[in-house]
């Protein structure tokens, strides 16, 4: 998709596509208001204010469509920085199909994917850090990912990297200054600043860096593996989890979601069941701890729950294959299951080397590994003003800037000429630019945009 067409008036269903209370039908661009008012029996719409809402009729020749409320918006203040109408309409599918339709034939077209968000991006009214943080949003599944999200499209990082990235643009026209006058061996940029000032920015895109693990962990969640031997009760402690999962989602009203993947929400924290594939069939005698597919999928995990079979473990047993668990580098919480059949010794023992004793069965305990769960993934909860990044172009374009940030430094400190500083600068500059969007092409855009729904 090109900007051509980019004062085209667009239109799309804004809410989901469904039957619900009311829909929203979405409308932008120069005509917006004036294609609207053509459709609309009430006041005169091209006459209103902006942020008005107004009661009336969309009609068509004679026919009235539907009873609605019209929001107006004048650019430059609204979403997309254009003129445009939210078209509140009863909602069925059905309704707000014959809007579209009339608008489309009173001269509207179609959006496409993303649309709306494009032009908000290509009139300035979010960076493309923020524009990205909208579809996140919008596939956001728990509570960490909507503030992640929500940070990110308040300005997020993007805002101070531009900040940054001026600054540096600052120093470079004085680098390129002296290579005007290369004959003369002057310099114009400071050497101690420029380490300064590169420092500072190193310091800023480091940390960002280093929170992308933590920041695909909220947003894809805690990829958790729950190994033992068969029979410890890795599916019945599964379907405990599940159960619970299934029973909150289906308690909201209107809710058909199907519980397709085996995932898990906590406050602010998912868990996302790898490999249960095989838990969910009869368990296979031969298989055992340290088989090579469950060794794999252990190291891939962020989190491994170890179960026991209390009343057949042997402690010295558990503990040398705890150990081996744990070397894979992965945090361990080792369970101890099928408490009600256990003997109080082995109880003792195990509650002694932090074992956390349930009974997936009876469902005993449960709660006591919800929080121990939760107490690890804490910090994946987020202070309102930290920032994270989740997204990967966000983290290779940071990682390409750190790259030629360390060759600059490098240059400096080897007092290499300016011609060659001057291209590790421009190559910084060039990175940090994709990344606010102040540098895009075409293929970006579409890249990013295609993610979004129609309508946004
Ligand atoms: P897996 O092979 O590790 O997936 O084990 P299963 O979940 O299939 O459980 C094996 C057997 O142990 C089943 O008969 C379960 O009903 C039983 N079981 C699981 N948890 C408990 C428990 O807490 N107490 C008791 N008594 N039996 C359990």
């Amino acid at each position: 998709m090109s900007n051509q067409g980019f004062h085209d008036t667009i239109v799309a269903l804004a809410t989901p596509n469904g039957v619900g209370a009311i829909a929203v039908v979405r409308v932008s661009g120069e005509d917006a208001i004036k294609i609207t008012a053509s459709l609309f029996q009430g006041k005169d719409l091209n006459t209103q204010k902006g942020y008005t809402i107004h009661f009336g009729k969309i009609t068509e020749g004679e026919r009235v469509i539907d009873e609605v409320l019209v929001s107006l918006f004048r650019a430059p203040h609204s979403y997309t920085g254009e003129n445009s109408v939210e078209i509140s309409c009863h909602g069925s599918p059905m309704i707000a199909g014959e809007i579209l339709k009339a608008l489309v034939r009173a001269g509207a077209r179609p959006a496409a994917a993303g649309e709306f968000t494009r032009r908000a991006f290509l009139n300035g009214k979010l960076d493309l850090a923020q524009a990205e943080a909208v579809a996140d949003l919008i596939h956001s599944e728990n509570e960490s990912a909507r503030i992640t999200a929500l940070q990110q499209m308040k300005g997020g990082f993007s805002k101070i990297l531009s900040e940054l990235r001026d600054e540096l643009i600052s120093f470079a026209s004085l680098i390129e200054l002296e290579l005007d006058f290369s004959e003369e061996d002057v310099e114009f940029a400071r050497r101690d600043d420029l380490i300064a000032m590169i420092r500072k920015i190193l310091d800023f895109i480091v940390p960002l860096i280093d929170s992308f693990d933590r920041g695909n962990v909220i947003r894809e969640g805690v990829r958790t593996v729950i190994a033992g031997k068969p029979n410890a009760g890795k599916s019945t402690l599964l379907n405990a989890l599940l159960k619970e999962e299934k029973a909150i989602v289906s308690e909201i009203a209107g809710t058909t979601r199907d519980v397709i993947e085996d995932v898990v929400h906590m406050e602010g924290i998912t868990l996302r069941f790898l490999d249960t594939a095989g838990l969910r069939e009869t368990s296979d005698p031969v298989e055992a701890i340290g088989v090579s597919r469950s060794v794999e999928q252990m190291k891939k995990a962020n989190l491994i729950l170890y179960l026991v079979d209390l009343s057949l473990a042997e402690v010295n047993h558990v503990s040398q294959e705890l150990d081996a668990i744990r070397s894979y580098g992965v945090p361990v919480i080792p369970v101890g299951n099928k408490m009600d059949l256990a003997s109080e010794d082995v109880k003792r023992a195990l509650d002694d080397s932090g074992f956390i004793l349930i009974s997936a069965k009876a469902q005993l305990n449960l709660d006591l590994l919800r929080s121990k769960i939760m107490s690890l993934f804490q910090n994946l909860t987020l202070r309102p003003d930290e920032l994270v990044i989740t997204n990967v172009r966000h983290y290779s374009g940071l990682l390409q800037t750190k790259d030629a940030l360390e060759r600059v430094m490098e240059s400096l400190e080897q007092k290499i000429s300016g011609d060659l500083l001057a291209q590790d600068i421009r190559q910084a500059l060039h990175h940090l630019g994709e990344l606010t969007g102040s540098i895009t092409t075409e293929d970006l855009l579409d890249q990013i945009f295609s993610r979004f729904c129609i309508g946004k």
